[in-house]
Formats: structure tokens, sequence, C-alpha cells
């Protein structure tokens, strides 16, 4: 041991959002003998470790854990649901804290409100939970097994979609979008219920799932696994160019370690991946390029014809008042239509509505179009050596801009977005709008993974470094692909690949 820290484990996982916890929980699954440490720089902020804070009803305890998950700007105002940023605003949401510089060069577009979660189940103990599969020119086609990563990954996130059946209007909204979306697509492409990490419990509560899902009983009854919060890894260590350790920074006393790991996981989300790697002087040519953001236009309306319907209806998300919104609709994205639609019931109103006009719960109904971007190598996330962030890491910036057919996509998506909203109901805003950039919490690419090591991939179909024997990338960032749907299922199938690499390897 060296302080609370082992001397020597099989794997060190860096990170403890759903990436790193798929990793822990299929090498518990596959490779029991394995030892197995997790570090992470932020907290425990919820009762099992890794679990979704919105699984907390006291909203107190709740805020409190949101924001000792903001890092260094635990103090900072953030977004209050179901609003959205504004333009020019720049806020991050509840659990997430932002870059505080470097997020825009000038003359660029810039990701202004690129976020980050530090605490122990990174941004899973504060997402949506929505997990959808990519589709068309999203899918990551150089990969054989890819469905049965995702059913792979569906089973660790513990993915549902009937949890919200019971709402109000739900069949209302789809059916209605159905209307005006579903004519000459597939089956699979048509409107849909949105697949989220879920479940409802036999007292009618919701259970989100966070890392603590995805880690399972496998993982926390497993004697060789162990969880370190609040302890930062500093360095990847190399011998002969494979893995031999890594360096961590005792949060809670200040020391710094070397131990010794024949695997290291990073799974530091996508900003913080390459800036590990990076400070370890592991620099292949695509580390931190390709980066992409999911820009997303949002539009509000409110169902027509359902006030008497909607009579005594109570908020259907959770008797402890858990909910924001009760009932997730999928308009997936297609070739044709490069837009994946995330189509929210509110329990509440994101614009004022009059005093007398009180909102049925499920009735307005936020719609959210996310667009692909159109990759470029020059878009990126760079290092240099002596700028220190908060965690004395190499500051981040940004170099990002948007292109004419990113333009093109926004407008198209813009007129999309009316289309559904006016089929839907009453539109509470004549105009949609394009969130800042960044407020998708969905960056890809800038550890993106390839079937060569021709200087546009970071690592290869198991996620390893290339250059870096034994060094895995895991997170959004290794998704190749310029997608549109939310990504952290395909994330954590990409992880389940890596892992049962691993653990081939502990077996052989
Ligand atoms: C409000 C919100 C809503 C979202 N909704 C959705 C959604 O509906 N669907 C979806 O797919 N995604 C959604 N996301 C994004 C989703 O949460 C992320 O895609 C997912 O958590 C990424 O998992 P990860 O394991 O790669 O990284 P993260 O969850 O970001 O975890 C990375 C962890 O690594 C730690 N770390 C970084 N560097 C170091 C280091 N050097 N040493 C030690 N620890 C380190 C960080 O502190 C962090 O805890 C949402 C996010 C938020 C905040």
């Amino acid at each position: 041991m060296t302080g609370r820290f082992p001397g020597l484990v099989d794997v060190a996982i860096v990170g403890s959002g759903p990436t790193g916890a798929a990793y822990a929980r299929i090498l518990s699954e596959s490779a029991p003998g394995a030892t197995i440490a997790m570090f992470e720089a932020g907290p425990v902020v919820s009762d099992p470790p890794g679990a979704h804070v919105k699984n907390i009803a006291d909203l107190e305890q709740r805020g409190r854990a949101q924001r000792a998950s903001q890092g260094p700007s635990s103090s900072a105002e953030t977004v209050t649901s179901p609003g959205a940023v504004k333009a020019g605003q720049r806020s991050g949401r509840p659990g997430t804290h932002l870059l505080e510089r470097g997020y825009q060069a000038e003359g660029e577009d810039g990701l202004p409100v690129a976020a980050m979660s530090t605490n122990v189940g990174g941004m899973a103990s504060h997402w949506t939970g929505a997990c959808p599969r990519p589709r068309g020119s999203e899918r990551i086609t150089f990969l054989p097994d890819l469905d049965d990563l995702f059913d792979e990954a569906e089973r660790l996130l513990g993915v549902t979609t009937d949890a919200f059946d019971g709402s109000p209007f739900a069949e209302i909204v789809r059916s209605r979008l159905a209307a005006v979306v579903d004519e000459g697509r597939q089956p699979e492409d048509r409107v849909q219920r949105m697949p989220l990490a879920v479940h409802r419990r036999d007292d009618g509560n919701l259970v989100w799932s966070g890392s603590d899902v995805v880690l399972g009983r496998a993982s926390t009854e497993n004697p060789h696994f162990s969880l370190f919060p609040e302890a930062l890894v500093t360095r990847i260590l190399l011998d002969d160019g494979r893995a031999a350790g890594v360096s961590v920074r005792d949060l809670q006393t200040g020391d710094t370690v070397d131990i010794a790991a024949r695997f290291v996981v990073v799974a530091g989300d996508a900003i913080r991946s390459p800036q590990l790697l990076w400070a370890s002087g592991i620099r292949p040519e695509a580390l931190g390029r390709w980066l992409n953001d999911q820009a997303q236009i949002v539009f509000a309306t409110r169902l027509r014809d359902v006030a008497a319907a909607g009579q005594g209806v109570e908020a259907a998300g959770n008797s402890t008042g858990l909910g924001e919104y009760s009932g997730v609709t999928w308009v997936p994205f297609t070739d044709e239509q490069p837009f994946h639609g995330q189509v929210m019931q509110l329990d509440a109103s994101p614009v004022p509505l009059a005093e007398d006009d009180p909102v049925t719960p499920g009735s307005i109904v936020g719609l959210g179009l996310f667009c692909a971007k159109d990759l470029q190598a020059s878009d990126r996330v760079e290092f240099s050596g002596d700028d220190v962030d908060a965690y004395g890491m190499p500051v981040p910036s940004i170099r990002y801009t948007l292109t004419d057919r990113d333009r093109e996509v926004f407008a198209r998506a813009a007129e999309r977005i009316l289309v559904l909203g006016r089929a839907v109901g009453d539109p509470l805003d004549e105009r949609s709008f394009r969130m800042p950039l960044g407020s998708s919490l969905h960056y890809q690419g800038t550890t993106r993974m390839g079937v060569d090591d021709d200087g546009e991939s970071v690592c290869d179909t198991n996620s390893e470094v290339w250059g870096a024997a034994g060094v895995h990338v895991a997170g959004n960032g290794v998704i190749p692909t310029s997608t549109a749907c939310n990504p952290t299922l395909t994330s954590v199938a990409l992880a389940v690949r890596g892992a049962r690499h691993i653990a081939a390897q502990l077996a052989g």
C-alpha cells in the first residue's frame, strides 16, 4: 500500500463515469481475479457512490450534491431546469462546471458552454439518461459486433422504454409527431418511446441509472475492486512504450504516489482524457482533434385540446417530487433528416405563463433537435506546456469553427422543429432557439477510434492507444462518427469491447 492506495494493480481506471464503470463491471464479471483500482478526481456525492443525484429526494441535499460535483465552480450560478441557457449567457447545468478560459479563440465559434462534472459517477450522476442507438451514418461501420455491444451496454446502463408509460398525454405526443414524421420511414426510424436509463420501483418512484448501476454488484462486491475518490491521476507511466502505471495525487493529503498497473484505462471525459494523455507525453497526431459537439435547436409548444383530459393529473415523475418531465419521445436521426429529436413533456413551463394559467403536468412539450457536426481535424482541444488549470493540469484550449454545411443543417433543423412543434400543439414562441455551442454536453472525437494508425485516430478498435500498448481510452471522445444522438450508450458499448480485450489478456 502507498498511503490509502495499493502499490500495484492489474488495471488502473481513471474516472468513475459510466464508461470507466463499464470497464470495472466487465472486468469484474470476466476476470474476477484481477485487481482493479478506479481513481476519481471528484468526491462521493451520492449513496451508493455514483448514484444519480435525482434519486436524492431531499432537494437541499440534492443541491449540495450538485454543487459538490462542480469542481472549482461549486459556488457558480447554474441554469434552472427546465430553463434553457440564453444566447450569450455562460452558465452550466447543475452538477457541471464550465471551462474557465480557453473556450473560444478569437474569430472562431468555440464551445462557450463546454462543461464537465467532477464527482464519483461523473456526468451520469446528472444526466437525462436518453440512450438511443445510432442510425444510418451515425453507426460505426467497422465494428462487426456493434449490435451485440449495444445489447450489453443497455444491460449495464439498465435501459428501459416503459418507465413513463403511465404518463399523461405521451401517446398523444407520439401520435401527433408520427403523423408528420413516419411516412416513408423504416419501422425502427419511426417516432417511438425514448430508451432511458431509468426504472420504476415497486413503490412507483423512479430510479435513474448512474455509474452505481453500471458498476453493479459484480464490481462493488468484488473484493479485488476499489474506488478511490478525490484522487487525481496526473500522469500515465509507460515502460518501453507499454502501460506501467499511474501517478496519482491524493487530493485529501496533497501527496503524489506512483502505482504500478499492467493496464491503464483513461475514462476522464472528452476534454480531460486528451489532457491526461498529453500531460503524459502520449500524443498521437489525432489527439484532441476531430472534436465535435451536437448543436441543439430547441422549441416549446403546449399540447392542444388536452386541458379537460388532464384535469386532476399529478406530475408523473415521482411521488417524491423528482419529476421535471414526465415522458420522453424519440424522433430518430436519418441521413435524409440528419437531426436527433428528443421531445420532453415538461411538468413546468420553460417560459413564464399567465398566473391564472396553471400548467397541466406533461402538457408543455419541449422539443430539441440535436445536429450532427461536419467533422474537421482542425476542431480540437489543445494544450500548451506552461498554463495549468485549477487541478494543476495543462489548460485545455478549444479551437472550433462551424462550416457552411453546419449552418445549412441548423437552418433545416430550425424549419423542421417548427413543423414538429406545430403538429404537437400551440407554440409558446414563434421562433426556435439555438443553444450556445457546448450545451449538448456531448463532446466527441478527441480520442477517436480507427482501424489503422493513419494519423486520423488515437486508438484501435479495442480502444487501445496507438503506440502505447495497454493504455485504453474510454468515453465519448472515442466515437469516430459524426452523431446527433445522445452518445453514452455508444461509448459504453465501445468500453465493453475494450474491457473484453483486457479481460482476454488477463486470462491468457
Ligand atoms: C445534465 C446532463 C444531461 C445529459 N443527458 C444525457 C443523455 O440524456 N444521454 C446521453 O447519452 N448523455 C447525456 N449526458 C452526457 C453523459 O452524462 C455523458 O456522456 C457520460 O457521463 C460520459 O461518461 P464518461 O464515463 O465518458 O465521462 P464522465 O461521466 O464525464 O466522467 C468522467 C470522470 O472522470 C473524472 N476525471 C477526469 N480526469 C481525471 C483525472 N485525471 N483523474 C481522475 N479522475 C478524472 C472526472 O472527474 C469525471 O468524474 C448528459 C450530461 C449532463 C450533465
